[in-house]
């Protein structure tokens, strides 16, 4: 049994002074594997405290000092890689060869992004010729508490730590509490690494418990938060009464626009793009909008991947998907698929309950609806599971009306050969970033949303400056 009861405060693992037992569950099994502690309000203090003594000196560090830090921080990462691809594993089921590669790797990746942004990204600015004196600075926003999910965990955590260390804060880390052992891990990292303490706590804790108490502390000055919709509005609710800054990067619905001049590949890469991850990725292009002459093929395409896509354990070396994360996400897809049923989608793949031959481990069919109202419950709601939804178009207008009638905003994706098209659909869909013909965007672009998918920008410049405030300062002589 794994014992990783306790906190990372002020420089040093410490017990719960105010702590529940949680129970850590391998999803590929269902076996219990370990136990974290729920912190209270006494630990959430604690760390708040430590963070706060540490920003005295830390805001006052060059920017190089903390990029030293950070080159640090990526050394033993890169070290300790397959510890965390491990990790990763046991804790939320992404296949161990995943993990490695796409897991570990987003970790990595977007610490090269910000070591290339830093580079050009000045914390101080001068205003312009006509005021020569005149200095912006890009000051740190203070105490941070970054709150995130499961999914993709180095991914988020790499993506809020690197930018408020680069920026000059301090902060207070609770990872989710459904997948504790890769922040556990990483908190380990941050010691080998020798950061000053103080400067970065991890405490685990639930939302109702330690993530409350950070979004109400008067000691926290922001909340980068990652995950749902739900939770980032009780936490902007809760901030409101000490007017906090609130980071948000929530859920997401995307639409994917197949036109009927699409490369030859659409549509399988499309499939692959939603099963990735077990369907668990925010930005997942869950809703497919084809061109009707296009369509019936494409769901013959589709059909041939679900099918074929193996579902196998986390721990098992190969090409495959594994298990969602938890009993409830489980049981949440299971009952989604079945209202999809009820509702007359046309079920093309997969359906409800597990996989063969697996009668342990929450393995999901990969499952394809056809012929899917975008007003129906499979439509509006994030599943965060291997469901795809396919619907006809006629029009170009059609399409956009469709990929825009949704609540959320994060990524959306278009298809078609034609570059005037694409960029008249792009600058038309109501989302923080578009994806078009299976090309990822680059390193350091900024990933966020709009309208029910948050506010937040991260990776890259944009990142470092979501946690800085800009102070105004006259007679700066360099
Ligand atoms: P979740 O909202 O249940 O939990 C996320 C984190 O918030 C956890 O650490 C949890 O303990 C904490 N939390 C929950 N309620 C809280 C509250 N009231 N106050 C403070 N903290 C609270 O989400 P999840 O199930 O862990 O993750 C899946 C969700 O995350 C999906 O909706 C997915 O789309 C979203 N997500 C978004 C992005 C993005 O960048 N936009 C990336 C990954 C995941």
């Amino acid at each position: 049994m794994l014992d990783k009861r306790s906190f990372y405060i002020n420089g040093q693992w410490v017990g719960p002074v105010d702590g529940r037992d949680f129970e850590v569950t391998d999803p590929s099994t269902e076996a219990v594997i370990g136990h974290i502690s729920l912190g209270g309000k006494a630990d959430t203090d604690a760390a708040v405290a430590a963070a706060k003594e540490a920003f005295k000196f830390w805001q006052m560090t060059t920017k190089d000092q903390r990029l030293t830090l950070c080159r640090r921080i990526h050394d033993v990462y890169m070290r300790r890689s397959e510890d965390m691809a491990v990790a990763i594993a046991t804790e939320m089921g992404a296949p161990i060869d995943m993990s490695r590669v796409q897991q570990v790797g987003a970790g990595s990746f977007h610490m090269d992004g910000f070591f290339a942004a830093a580079k050009d990204w000045e914390p101080v600015q001068k205003l312009g010729d006509h005021a020569p004196n005149d200095r912006v600075l890009y000051d740190p926003v203070g105490v941070c508490a970054l709150i995130t999910p499961w999914n993709w965990p180095m991914n988020q955590i790499v993506l809020k730590v690197f930018p408020a260390l680069i920026a000059g804060n301090t902060m207070v880390l609770k990872p989710s509490e459904i997948a504790p052992l890769s922040g556990h891990l990483w908190a380990e990292i941050m010691d080998e690494a020798g950061t000053p303490a103080g400067v970065f706590n991890l405490i685990n804790g639930d939302g109702p418990g330690v993530g409350t108490q950070l979004s109400t502390h008067p000691d926290v000055h922001m909340v980068s938060f990652t995950g749902s919709t739900r939770a980032g509005i009780a936490i902007s609710k809760n901030a409101a009464e000490t007017l906090k800054r609130v980071s948000l990067e929530l859920g997401g619905k995307g639409a994917n626009i197949l036109f009927a001049d699409a490369r030859p590949e659409a549509a399988k890469w499309s499939a692959m793009r939603v099963f990735n991850n077990s369907g668990q990725s925010c930005n997942a292009p869950t809703r497919l909008l084809v061109e009707r002459s296009r369509y019936d093929q494409t769901i013959e395409e589709i059909k041939i991947v679900a099918e074929n896509l193996a579902v196998d354990s986390a721990h098992a070396e190969g090409k495959h998907i594994g298990p969602v994360v938890s009993k409830a996400q489980y049981d949440k897809i299971q009952g989604l698929i079945e209202t999809g049923i009820k509702d007359g989608a046309r079920l093309v793949a997969g359906g409800l309950g597990r996989p063969e031959p697996h009668k342990q481990g929450y393995f999901v069919q990969p499952t394809v609806f056809a012929d899917v109202d975008n007003e129906a419950t499979i439509s509006r709601e994030e599943i965060f599971g291997p469901v795809f939804c396919i619907m006809p178009f006629d029009s170009e207008e059609e399409a956009i009306e469709i990929a825009n009638d949704t609540a959320y905003g994060l990524t959306n994706f278009i298809q078609t050969e034609d570059k005037n098209k694409l960029k008249r659909v792009a600058k038309r869909l109501r989302s923080g970033m578009v994806e078009n013909n299976g090309i990822g965007r680059g390193m350091g672009s900024p990933f966020g949303g709009m309208k029910g998918s948050g506010n937040g920008r991260e990776g890259g410049i944009w990142g470092i400056e979501d946690f800085c405030e800009i102070k105004s300062v006259s007679d700066w002589v360099d």
